[in-house]
């Protein structure tokens, strides 16, 4: 008897836009290292689309990221959302078990295996400021209060929405206080670490985040945008002799979770880097 036939398995980006984006690359080259069946393919996809294609396509034994601007919309669709949506209220990483699609917000386990990479520790009682306040902030603020934080305060240019994360966030223990404006002057105050999760640095004309003579030689920066050669904030403050990283850890640390989802076994790191250093 012929043994059953294998499909090959979708795995999609859903966003718009999508076509920028570095994860079929890395993923592809991840799925032919690690040797399995499946392909990686980005498809815009706008709000209409996004519950029939996430749900189907996960049910027709698929997977999936989800990116801008449907990270909260997908959180909202999934059966079983792991602790990381319900605490982001955001979603980046779809598959199914037993009829029910999961996700899990993979920028969470992301962003504090960067920030260990960065600090060669957990965040243990670190002063922290993130900069910004929309999704790739919830999970920053999620993975620093789960490394131990000890204050993380929040600093955006519409202060509302910094006081609503730190209400949503704010809770069970964790010190997550909201900034009326962003820290002035020659010298911020002394943290431990600087996050960078605004959008500013994907665009050449962006100002920086924060001026790079204003942050004291101690406190380590991590740039959540990436740009190849690294953002030119993190290349500034690198010239000061200040230790700061850019979004590609990140991103590859999301990916490779978001893989390990999808076949159950560990991604191959190195395959995912190099194909991203290429
Ligand atoms: P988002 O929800 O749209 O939030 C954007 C944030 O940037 C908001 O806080 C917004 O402030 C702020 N902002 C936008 N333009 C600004 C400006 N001109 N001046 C000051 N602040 C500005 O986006 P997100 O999902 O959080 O993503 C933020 C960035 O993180 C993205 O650009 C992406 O590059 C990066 N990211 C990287 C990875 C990775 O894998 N490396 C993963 C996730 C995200 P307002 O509230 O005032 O609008």
């Amino acid at each position: 008897m012929l043994p059953a036939a294998r499909s090959t398995r979708l795995i999609a980006l859903l966003g718009d836009p999508v076509a920028h984006s570095l994860s079929p690359l890395f993923q592809n080259a991840a799925f032919q290292a690690a040797g399995v069946d499946g392909v990686y393919l980005a498809l815009r996809t706008d709000t209409r689309l996004l519950p029939g294609l996430l749900r189907g396509i996960a049910l027709a034994g698929g997977g999936g990221n989800v990116t801008l601007p449907h990270k909260r919309f997908a959180a909202t669709l999934v059966d079983e959302p792991s602790e990381a949506v319900r605490r982001t209220g955001a979603c980046n990483t779809f598959w199914s078990a037993d009829d029910r699609v999961i996700g899990d917000n993979t920028d969470v386990a992301g962003v504090g295996t960067a920030v260990r990479s960065l600090l060669d520790t957990e965040p243990q009682g670190a002063r922290v400021l993130v900069l910004g306040a929309g999704g790739a902030a919830r999970a920053a603020v999620v993975a620093l209060a789960q490394g131990g934080a000890a204050r993380i305060d929040v600093a955006n240019r519409t202060p509302s929405a910094a006081t609503a994360l730190a209400r949503d966030l704010g809770t069970g223990g964790h010190r997550v206080f909201a900034l009326d404006e962003l820290p002035r002057g020659e010298r911020i105050p002394s943290y431990d670490l600087v996050v960078n999760a605004t959008s500013l640095g994907l665009r050449d004309e962006d100002p920086d985040p924060l001026p790079a003579h204003s942050i004291p030689a101690a406190t380590a920066v991590l740039d959540l945008v990436y740009r190849r050669g690294g953002t030119p904030w993190v290349n500034r403050l690198r010239d000061r002799g200040i230790r700061a990283e850019d979004g590609t850890e990140l991103l590859i640390q999301q990916g490779a979770a978001s893989f390990q989802h999808w076949w159950e076994i560990p991604a191959p790191l190195e395959t995912m880097r190099a194909a991203l250093a290429r």
